[in-house]
């Protein structure tokens, strides 16, 4: 008793699949922390996550609160509508967490967050610098000078529907969730990956893994060749997944075809699946911008 934080920042990463939520002191060292699977219904996942929070401030002052969520969100208003979260559309998280919590809250695109949050983990300084998270969907965040880089009227740049030139044993299967034919995240996301190879992206065979790794290496390929970034981070399960083998050959497709432009260095990520959850305690304690 007494030695813990008298007040605490909570980060919220609100998956499709899992949430989890974490407590931090001012420095961002995380004090508790708590996961679960996240419920189909919007009343049930908001009712869980006030319970989450609850739990790992333990009774503590909550002075600001930040969450990373899946696009499309209003960041300014704080409403979101993740697109693999049918049942969440147009939900005015800012707005209910703050009546909530009385105390701040921030929440941003979840590609951004984890961007934010694996920069300052590890990569501060570098200037144009691109975090691509491969899980259940794709996205991407890109920082300059440490800045989130945000499109015409705060659109978010969505990087995986872009369409590619790919190569898959079963062209019909791939369709992507936005509604275009051809995009990459049909490709190489866990959600695409299961469409056309009937299975996880754990069971792929090395044939599979290298038919997802020439396509991602040609959206990497358009992704340097259109924002020439210094560093290219990849991260989320299906990355983290493949592992060095995944992103060395995609490294080589991409540089192989890029022609005019330098090939930006391409790393995994060394945060694993608590990328975004980092964030949204930077962006607890500090905000966006
Ligand atoms: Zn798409």
């Amino acid at each position: 008793m007494g030695v813990d934080a008298e007040r605490v920042y909570v980060g919220l990463d609100i998956g499709g699949t899992k949430l989890m939520v974490a407590a931090a002191d001012e420095t961002g060292r995380i004090l508790r922390r708590v996961r679960a699977s996240t419920p189909p219904g919007l009343d049930d996942g908001l009712t869980l996550l006030h319970q989450m929070i609850a739990e790992v401030a333990e009774g503590t002052h909550v002075a600001g609160i930040g969450a990373a969520v899946g696009g499309p969100l209003d960041a300014r208003q704080g409403v979101v509508s993740p697109l693999h979260q049918p049942h969440w559309r147009d939900v005015p998280l800012k707005t209910l967490m703050e009546a909530r919590w009385s105390c701040p809250f921030f929440v941003d695109v979840d590609t951004n967050v984890a961007a934010a949050g694996e920069y300052a983990a590890d990569r501060a300084g570098v200037p144009r610098f691109l975090y691509l998270t491969l899980s259940t969907g794709m996205g991407g965040g890109f920082l300059i000078d440490g800045k989130i880089y945000r499109g015409s009227r705060d659109a978010h740049p969505e990087v995986a529907h872009q369409a590619i030139p790919f190569r898959c044993t079963f062209p019909e299967r791939v369709t992507c969730e936005c509604g275009a034919p051809d995009c990459l995240e049909a490709l190489v996301s866990g959600n695409g990956i299961r469409r056309i190879y009937g299975k996880a992206a754990e069971h792929l065979s090395d044939t599979e893994w290298s038919e997802v790794a020439y396509n991602l290496g040609q959206g990497l390929r358009n992704i340097a060749t259109i924002y020439a970034p210094d560093l290219i981070i990849l991260g989320g399960g299906v990355a983290v997944g493949g592992g060095e083998m995944l992103i060395g050959e995609a490294t080589r497709v991409m540089t192989r075809h890029l022609k005019l432009v330098p090939a930006p260095d391409v790393r995994l990520s060394q945060l694993g699946y608590d990328t975004a959850l980092y964030g949204a305690l930077l962006i607890a304690r500090q905000g966006l911008d």
